[in-house]
């Protein structure tokens, strides 16, 4: 008999991938150039060129050596070079035996969730929140938590978090620069978060994990990203080239265990441990190669930053209430309803793909990637005011 459960995430594609599927479909039928795409973080620029210079290279080795197994946690000179890309950019005193190479972040986070809880365990994630979340924390046998951020500001709500935190908690999921909402934690919101934690694990008598998800940790527009591990120690960092190298499809990342963890050195042995659980034996042994030659190759932020610029001076001028984003390419736009659901449909009917606020967690808003071709933003900006004028009829 087939697991009902497993079933279930078959068979529902995720909101974000229904619109995508839906959007590819409309653009058969219409053409490209006629269907304003905000649905999926997909990102718009290309890879640098040291990627493809480093996949040249690496494809004239000899090719029994180059396609072979990695060991599980990952090729040692590139853990080493990931360890010591961490030293030099945030000195930390890092180690290769933390770093765990992995399939992007989403096996990261994976992994590190089912690390460090036990089936049963209470997982807080902070609303609006990445909706896959709840899937790698329920197929842990956990719960997930909920604990809406602050508005306006979309920091973390210590009070809130204070309330939700007991004796069943093991995790703190956080991520910032922030999918949905493009908020940057400060480093007074996260230290107020380490001070929690740290009060927390000491009246609970129990390890409280925070486990930071980073992907779009180079893509911000000034914003400064604190380094999380120096502000509480018992830290799973869960890093990805996804974003910061354009290389989504390419599956490469890391979760880094801080070695400032008391704990530290299980809890990579745990990480290993999770990976090799879910079945991930190594991490793409080619992609972990480019990892370590491009571990220091800048983010291209500049088209996103345009990009964000066109899309909100356009939204300002018709009159939509958003977020203004520090980082990630989201921009998290009010509802002209209270149901988002039906606003998205709506917007369908303009050839406009925007995704609804509630598989995220909260009501009431859709998600905008902007990082797409700067022409799509402006083309979009009628199918936007009609939109709005529709209300108004
Ligand atoms: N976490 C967040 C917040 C994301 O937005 C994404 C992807 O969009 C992921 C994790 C997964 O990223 P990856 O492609 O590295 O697995």
């Amino acid at each position: 008999m087939i697991n009902e459960k497993m079933y279930g995430l078959g068979d529902e594609p995720s909101v974000i991938r229904e619109l995508f599927a839906y959007g590819l479909e409309r653009k058969a039928e219409i053409g490209a150039e006629n269907v304003f795409d905000y649905s999926i973080g997909n990102p718009s620029v290309p890879a640098p060129s040291l990627v493809r210079e480093t996949l040249e290279e690496l494809l004239t080795l000899d090719p029994v050596e180059l396609h072979a197994y990695s060991p599980a946690a990952g090729l040692p000179p590139v853990r080493q070079a990931i360890a010591d890309s961490i030293a030099r950019r945030y000195g930390q005193q890092a180690t290769a035996a933390h770093v765990y190479m992995t399939a992007g972040a989403a096996a990261a986070l994976a992994a590190s969730i089912s690390a460090v809880t036990h089936p049963g365990d209470e997982v807080v994630v902070i609303s609006p929140y990445f909706p896959e979340y709840r899937t790698w924390i329920e197929a842990a046998g956990c719960t997930v938590v909920e604990v809406p951020a602050l508005q306006p500001s979309f920091q973390p709500d210590i009070e809130a978090l204070d309330a939700a935190i007991n004796e069943r908690t093991s995790a703190v999921i956080i991520n910032s620069p922030n999918n949905p909402v493009g908020a940057v934690y400060t480093r007074q919101s996260l230290e107020a978060l380490a001070a929690l934690l740290s009060r927390k694990e000491a009246e609970l008598d129990r390890p409280l994990y925070l486990i930071s998800d980073e992907p779009y940790r180079e893509i911000t527009y000034g914003a400064e990203v604190p380094w999380v591990p120096s502000i509480y120690p018992r830290t799973l960092v869960c890093y990805s080239y996804s974003k910061a190298l354009s290389l989504p499809g390419e599956r490469i990342g890391w979760v880094y265990v801080s070695d400032d963890a008391e704990d530290g050195d299980a809890v990579a042995v745990a990480v290993a441990g999770a990976g090799r659980a879910l079945g991930y034996v190594c991490a793409p042994v080619m992609l972990q190669r480019v990892a370590a030659r491009c571990v220091d190759e800048p983010s291209d932020v500049e088209a996103y930053a345009q990009n964000r610029r066109l899309l909100t001076e356009g939204l300002d001028a018709l009159g939509y209430e958003y977020v203004e984003p520090d980082g990630a390419f989201y921009l998290w736009v009010k509802a002209l309803e209270p149901d988002a659901n039906a606003f998205s449909e709506r917007a369908k009917g303009f050839e406009l793909l925007l995704v609804p606020s509630d598989s995220f967690g909260c009501p009431g808003w859709v998600r905008l990637s902007y990082c797409i071709a700067r022409d799509t933003i402006e083309r979009s900006m009628p199918a936007f005011a009609a939109l709005k004028e529709s209300y108004a009829a």
